[in-house]
């Protein structure tokens, strides 16, 4: 159960809606009275219903990043956990993703990349932004994780040969696809941490996880 700040803040305020929304009728045979209840209802009412859109929309966020990791993933029971806006405050690390080495089922991303790929799924498809394009290679990097890899270079190179995939799943099409996953290898791998890369990461290498394909990735 995911339950934040905004959670408890929606709740209480829609609580608190409801019952002034009860006065406002208890109260209608003054209307002096009735009219100052009235706006109050009206002011909480809407409060309440912009906070649970909020609420709504980061859940539903999180619903598609959890879709994506499952792609590439047959774990059981894995789910994204997107940052919250309370959380980000908080938040110096520069890891955009993580997953726990404990056998952890759950992919921890940043507010961000939770953004990034929703908008990638509605819309970004066909000229994605770089932030699109890393979200993607985030979420296929993060399901290696989950999958039992520890190696950053072994997780990202199986990430670089996957990440199509993610991006099908998220409304692209298989063109769209291999085009992301060309401009991911082309323009952003050679440039990451030297623990993230291998020269094993290559056709043929120790690597690649589709020996049968000549073309890499
Ligand atoms: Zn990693």
């Amino acid at each position: 159960m995911d339950i934040g700040v905004l959670t408890v803040f929606a709740t209480a305020v829609a609580a608190w809606a409801l019952v002034a929304v009860y006065r406002v009728i208890i109260r209608l045979d003054d209307p002096h009275e009735r009219v100052f209840r009235a706006v109050v209802a009206g002011v909480l009412s809407i409060t309440a219903l912009a906070a649970w859109s909020v609420e709504v929309a980061h859940h539903q966020r999180q619903q598609l990043a959890t879709e994506a990791l499952g792609v590439v993933s047959d774990v059981k029971g894995l789910s994204a956990d997107c940052e919250r806006f309370t959380e980000e405050l908080f938040n110096l690390s520069q890891y955009q993703g993580y997953v726990y080495y404990d056998g952890s089922n759950v992919a921890h991303l940043r507010r961000k990349v939770c953004h990034n790929l929703w908008d990638y799924a509605h819309g970004g498809q066909a000229n994605p932004s770089e932030g699109q394009i890393l979200a993607v290679q985030i979420v296929a990097h993060e399901a290696q994780h989950i999958n039992g890899t520890r190696s950053e270079s072994a997780a990202e190179c199986s990430a670089v040969q996957l990440n199509y995939l993610v991006a099908e799943k998220l409304g692209a099409t298989p063109e769209q696809a291999r085009d992301l996953q060309r401009r991911y290898f082309k323009d952003y791998y050679p440039h990451l941490a030297s623990d993230y890369i291998s020269g094993a990461c290559t056709e043929g290498g120790a690597l690649d996880i589709f020996p049968d394909r000549t073309e890499f990735p």
